[in-house]
């Protein structure tokens, strides 16, 4: 590819007109990313037709209309016995029918009518709403233009995967922004034509002119869920490739055993065999002279983490160093706090560091790193930053779920001389799919819990009735126990999520005055300040009411009862992770599936799978029979591999033809290297 076109491709979308560093800031917490390339691998879920209509009784409660009308009158909110009620704009369309548009911000009223002035004829556009108390009424119309302009309302509209404070018309706005650079300034007219048919394919699937475009059926989105899994498939060919080279080959380093037997003494309980077995097959791959590359694939409370640490103290004991990366500084701190103690009896150095540490903190600790005096060091990818230097760094545990492309593993090389690799992943991958998935690790499974863990209580439970739930909570968290409340994503851009998870959290604190909320919109140290206040085991929070940020892995082990709304919304595997935060001590946990009244008997029937079974890898081959693309929330943490344009069920031709065209591949051409950089596909490592 072209200099130029990378260039563009690696934008970072603050320098996107319209767009800025706090919108970017928001969409890199949707988008995983903030550069153009990041929002062209994030396509629309769905469209929207914006149909014209003269006489608003054409349309359907619920449709999004577009209709000309004429502004007849005003009542502006007033706030009556401490309740607001809103401005209410009184119009009429061609036919003469009423139609009544509502603002529920007041401060802006002297905005709203200049956009709706009483007497002239404006083009509104939004959803139509047919209150039982009669009447048409618009809440918001997302477009209000003059007549003239009506060609400013698209009549096809694709809607984003949103996500907090970020609206559609922002999407399009950075996508037309985006997609016109690519055809004047950037120009793709030099560019060979694989390239030019990979980005006709993405203007297809972004400018989508008919729902039809967007199936996985499609022919763009077929091209490009192949050459997503060429990237893939390519980089496990190398990966292998790579491992089985003489060149990448090392001295396996000679390692005394008394710390292993110290470890074991230290453990308050006795390891489950999955556990001894895994940390055996570790054992094994370290004394090996190609790096280890293994993924341990455990459910959610199968004991990971002390797995990990065995690795660390096998590590140590060779006199290497060991890294363990987790996704976010919560988790980092956690783990921090949990591994700390037991390395302190071994005698082994242990550090923490995150993007929080700064100054005289960091530097001291970045000089512990240097003499090889840490032994472990826990944290985020700030452990790659470009002045973080290890003496001899051996091994790297990579925690649930962190991105861990092609730059993350430059940099790790660029740290160690061939380290070994450990994945800890929480999401049983189908065994059908785990070969092609995980093509270049070698994979250890702990099927097992430990002993004495009670299976969670799973129910469903219609919206109607949570009014049930609280005196069953109250007496719960009396006897101790903590609370999670997980609001949903919404996909409706009217909406947002943290409407609803305010709303829900000003509602609970009548009963719970502690409650505490967290949401995406609020700042990442507020965030992590709350999740922090309702771990901790003599804070006074006991509920915590939170949209689906609340973290994979974070560990409150007094927390027992899971509180799901709209479950029916969320994939399978994603109600498994959220499951998976209670059920993690020895007392009996509860999961609470409520869901609203029109469950679809797909929506019922994930309820139902979740009720019956608790086996995370019975849950992987279900959610693979009856996973579709796009019509679940929360895919992203479902934890699978997170194709951008691959449909697990649809798509499972193209992940065997493109494994067979990556292993034909004797040397990787510039395209496919281009692929895997665009995808950011270096190994599968948790990514
Ligand atoms: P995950 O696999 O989800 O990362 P963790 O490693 O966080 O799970 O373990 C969950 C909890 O189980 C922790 O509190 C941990 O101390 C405990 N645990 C781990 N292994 C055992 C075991 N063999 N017996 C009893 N408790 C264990
Ligand atoms: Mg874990």
């Amino acid at each position: 590819m072209k200099q130029e076109l990378l260039d563009f491709l690696n934008t970072d979308l603050q320098f996107v007109k319209g767009v800025g560093p706090v919108l970017a800031a928001r969409l890199n917490d949707v988008l995983g990313g903030r550069r153009v390339l990041d929002f062209m691998m994030h396509h629309p879920s769905g469209m929207r037709r914006r149909d014209l209509i003269d006489n608003i009784m054409d349309a359907a409660p619920g449709d999004i209309v577009t209709v000309p009308v004429l502004v007849q009158s005003v009542r502006a909110g007033r706030v009556f016995r401490g309740r607001r009620s809103p401005t209410q704009i009184t119009c009429v369309d061609r036919a003469g029918n009423k139609i009544i548009v509502q603002f529920f911000n007041a401060n802006f009223l002297d905005y709203w009518l200049q956009k709706l002035p009483v007497g002239q004829w404006r083009i509104i556009s939004g959803k139509l709403e047919r209150p039982s108390r009669g009447g048409n009424v618009i809440n918001h119309p997302e477009f209000i233009e003059p007549m003239d302009a009506a060609d400013k309302i698209p009549q096809v509209q694709a809607i984003y995967p949103a996500g907090e404070g970020l609206t559609q018309k922002t999407f399009a706005n950075i996508r037309d922004q985006i997609f016109g650079a690519l055809d004047t300034n950037v120009g793709l007219r030099g560019a060979d034509d694989q390239t030019r048919e990979f980005f006709d394919a993405m203007r297809a699937v972004h400018f989508p002119q008919d729902p039809m475009d967007l199936k996985p059926c499609a022919d763009a989105m077929v091209k490009l869920a192949y050459y997503e899994l060429l990237a893939h498939q390519s980089a496990i060919a190398i990966t292998r490739r790579e491992r089985a080279d003489a060149r990448h080959r090392r001295v396996v380093r000679p390692k005394k055993c008394d710390l292993m037997d110290r470890f074991y003494d230290l453990l308050p309980f006795d390891l489950t065999p999955a556990q001894m077995q895994t940390i055996d097959e570790i054992k094994h791959d370290m004394t090996r002279d190609i790096p280890m590359m293994r993924l341990v694939q455990g459910d959610v409370g199968s004991g990971k983490t002390i797995v990990a640490m065995a690795a660390a103290v096998l590590c140590a004991e060779t006199g290497g160093q060991t890294v363990l990366l987790a996704p976010t500084d919560t988790l980092a701190q956690q783990h921090f706090f949990k591994l700390r103690p037991l390395c302190e009896k071994l005698g082994l150095v242990c550090e923490c560091l995150t993007g929080r540490d700064k100054g005289a903190v960091r530097r001291e600790k970045l000089i512990s790193l240097r003499s090889g005096r840490t032994k472990l060091a826990v944290g985020t990818h700030a452990l790659f930053s470009d002045d973080v230097i290890y003496r001899d760094l051996a091994l790297v545990i990579v925690d649930e779920q962190h991105r861990f492309g092609v730059s993350q593993r430059t940099a790790m090389r660029a740290k160690g001389n061939n380290p070994d690799v450990l994945a800890l992943s929480a999401t049983p991958i189908p065994r059908t799919l785990s070969m092609t998935i995980y093509g270049d690790m070698d994979v250890s499974v702990i099927h097992q819990k430990p002993a004495g863990r009670k299976p969670i209580i799973t129910t469903k439970l219609p919206m109607g009735r949570i009014g049930a739930l609280i005196p069953r909570m109250m007496a719960q968290i009396d006897a101790g126990a903590k609370v999670f409340w997980v609001t949903p994503l919404v996909c409706d851009d009217t909406e947002s999520d943290m409407t609803a998870a305010v709303a829900r959290h000003e509602m609970l604190k009548k009963y719970f005055p502690t409650a505490g909320l967290v949401h995406g919109q609020m700042d990442k140290k507020q965030r992590d300040g709350v999740m922090e206040t309702f771990a901790r085991d003599d804070g006074d929070m006991s509920l915590l009411v939170a949209t689906t940020v609340i973290e994979v892995g974070i560990d409150v082990p007094r927390a027992t009862i899971m509180v799901i709304e709209n479950a029916e919304r969320f994939g399978l595997a994603a109600l498994h992770q959220l499951r998976g935060r209670v059920g993690r001590g020895s007392a009996q946990s509860y999961c609470v599936l409520v869901h609203g009244d029109n469950v679809t008997p797909d929506g019922m029937k994930r309820l139902d799978v979740l009720c019956e079974t608790d086996d995370g890898f019975v849950i992987a081959e279900q959610d693979l029979m009856m996973r579709g693309v796009g019509e679940l929330l929360g895919t992203r943490q479902s934890g699978w591999i997170p194709y951008h344009f691959v449909d697990y069920r649809e798509h499972r031709d193209l992940f065997k033809l493109a494994a067979r065209a990556a292993a034909d591949m004797t040397t990787p051409t510039e395209w496919t290297h281009d692929l895997m950089y665009m995808f950011d596909r270096a190994t599968t490592i948790g990514a």
